[in-house]
């Protein structure tokens, strides 16, 4: 009944991992970039590129050991044992690259777990230690370029009619999703953002937040499986149907 999408960085990670990385390898130019990209003067994909360009020639294990050191929700591994238990269908969707996620989820022992995200191929320079990173965009838009990963596609297709659509996130790219979602948790930017676009949403810091939620929503649950209470949110709804329509 539940299909729950999740944002990676700065949701499940502590910190935006994506943004941490390319500051300290592509430094002051990747700064650069990024305002380009939200003064709406390039696209999501294009500010990947050239962030990557940025950071040139990389010692891989430096960027392993970089990546080592990104700390998680901790909460988050209690979440995914509550999500197994429960029976609850979870995906993490993100902007992000899918080379730093994997390491992560790995690094805390949350494996068999579904993701879309963009893809960071880590190129050997003439069969050396040092690589160059380059990205690529299975899932991009072909309509929007203001995210280079779309999550409303990767919600849509993975959701039918009779699914309640939770979406977990924070940042500017879990904007777009939160308007076709029946139930939001959000904090820090998306939290304003919902608050603005009068979207309902329950606030959550950690995903400890998120697991008592469930637990006194499930507690609910009726003998034929319904849940007093929830139900789809008819704007998201409409979205929906809109985008279905090819609006
Ligand atoms: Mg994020």
């Amino acid at each position: 009944m539940f299909k729950i999408f999740i944002d990676f960085d700065g949701t499940i990670t502590r910190q935006d991992v994506g943004d941490a990385l390319f500051e300290a390898f592509g430094g002051v130019q990747c700064r650069d970039i990024i305002q380009l990209y939200r003064d709406g003067a390039i696209s999501a994909v294009e500010c990947f590129q050239r962030e990557c360009d940025a950071c040139g020639v990389v010692e891989r294990d430096v960027l392993d050991a970089f990546l080592n050191q990104q700390e998680i929700d901790q909460s988050f591994v209690d979440f995914v044992s509550f999500c197994h238990r429960q029976n609850l269908e979870f995906t993490i969707v993100s902007d992000g690259m899918d080379y730093y996620i994997k390491q992560i989820l790995d690094k805390h022992g949350i494996v068999d777990t579904q993701f879309y995200a963009n893809t960071l191929e880590l190129l050997p320079v003439n069969g050396s230690s040092k690589v160059r990173l380059k990205p690529s965009f299975p899932y991009r838009d072909e309509i929007c370029d203001r995210c280079a990963c779309c999550k409303r596609n990767i919600m849509l297709t993975l959701s039918g009619d009779d699914d309640i659509i939770v979406f977990i996130g924070e940042g500017y790219s879990d904007r777009c999703p939160a308007h076709y979602a029946d139930i939001v948790f959000a904090k820090d930017d998306l939290l304003k953002f919902c608050q603005k676009e009068n979207i309902s949403y329950y606030k959550y810091q950690t995903f400890s937040d998120v697991v008592q939620r469930f637990e006194k929503v499930l507690s609910m649950r009726r003998p034929d499986g319904t849940i007093p209470g929830v139900a789809k949110r008819r704007r998201a709804e409409l979205a929906r149907r809109e985008v279905f329509l090819g609006g």
